[in-house]
């Protein structure tokens, strides 16, 4: 099914997102992630991409696994931004092969590594390249990414919707946003997409903190804002692990519950392949969609 028939059948859809294993670790233990996300029943799965290209192959298998496997809508990202022509055809081919029918088009981020081999010249520049090339195809239904507190390359706040709203009128028919910790900000740009004219459905990003390590690498990443009360967290249970983990669970939670009564259209979960805070974080949200009617 095209997630965009979801959003049409469900006040607020509930997705989940897993990131393939290390190209050094054994498939399986994806699988065993699965095996207990597949019981919560959400909506849909995303499996992430890997932009360096070393766990490709591991996405559209896992995707396949999703769709085919435990019979959950699943949603593969693709990023194009180190990848040809011809390699972006050949995972498409891969795609309808697995009837694989939804895919996150992205950028991705350029890697890191001085060395990286990018093609000369670069075949894709930005997300809405990508949109073009799989639009044509017309089999896929297509997902873009969208920042709240704005894209770190963006030139500015105004650009970057213009950007996302190009990515809407090439052919994205639902976006789903960089995680966030402050709801005011994820409200304000619902506002600003509105007034723009983006009107497709937008999910809220939630990442339940699991370490303060992790805050540290992602807010660098993502340029987030962590509201006073966030880091009074961070700052209180930064030397007790499983304090942290318990109200970096009770935190997202609560900016569910928020989302949900102010009506968004869909909570998307990071899960960091954590099915044990998955689980808890799902059956919350799942008493209050039953509740909501
Ligand atoms: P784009 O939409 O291309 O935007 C990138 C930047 O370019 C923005 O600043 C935008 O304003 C600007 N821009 C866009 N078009 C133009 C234009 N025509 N002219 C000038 N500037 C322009 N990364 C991965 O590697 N793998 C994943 O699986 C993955 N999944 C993600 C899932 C979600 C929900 C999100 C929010 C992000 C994900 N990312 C993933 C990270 C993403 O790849 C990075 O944030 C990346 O830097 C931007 O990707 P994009 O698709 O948003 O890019």
């Amino acid at each position: 099914m095209k997630i965009s028939e979801l959003y049409q059948q469900k006040k607020t859809v509930i997705s989940l997102e897993v990131f393939p294993p290390k190209a050094n670790y054994s498939i399986d233990t994806i699988y065993q992630t699965l095996d207990e996300l597949s019981d919560l029943k959400p909506d849909y799965i995303s499996v992430t991409y890997g932009a360096g290209g070393k766990t490709k192959d591991r996405t559209v298998e896992i995707a396949s696994k999703i769709k085919n496997g435990y019979g959950i809508e699943a949603l593969a990202h693709l990023t194009c931004i180190s990848f040809t022509k011809d390699q972006i055809r050949e995972v498409m081919g891969q795609f309808k092969e697995h009837n694989i029918e939804n895919v996150l088009a992205l950028r991705g981020d350029i890697p890191e590594d001085p060395d990286f081999d990018f093609p000369n010249p670069l075949q894709y520049k930005y997300a809405s390249d990508l949109i073009s090339e799989v639009k044509q195809q017309d089999r896929l239904c297509i997902g873009a990414a969208c920042y709240p507190e704005v894209h770190v390359d963006a030139i500015s706040p105004a650009k970057d919707l213009e950007n996302l709203k190009r990515k809407v009128e090439l052919g994205a028919e639902f976006l789903i946003s960089q995680l966030f910790f402050d709801n005011e900000v994820f409200y304000d740009f619902l506002d600003k997409a509105q007034q723009k004219g983006i009107t497709v459905p937008i999910s809220a990003g939630i990442m339940p903190v699991l370490n303060s390590h992790q805050i540290m690498r992602i807010t660098k990443l993502s340029g987030c804002a962590l509201p006073a009360k966030f880091t009074r967290i961070l700052n209180r249970y930064q030397d007790n692990p499983e304090a942290l983990k318990e109200a970096g669970e009770a935190y997202a939670l609560e900016q569910i519950i928020d989302l949900m009564t102010y009506g968004v259209r869909g909570i998307h979960l990071y899960t960091m392949n954590r099915a044990d805070t998955a689980r808890r974080i799902m059956a919350s949200m799942e008493s209050i969609r039953r509740l909501q009617g």
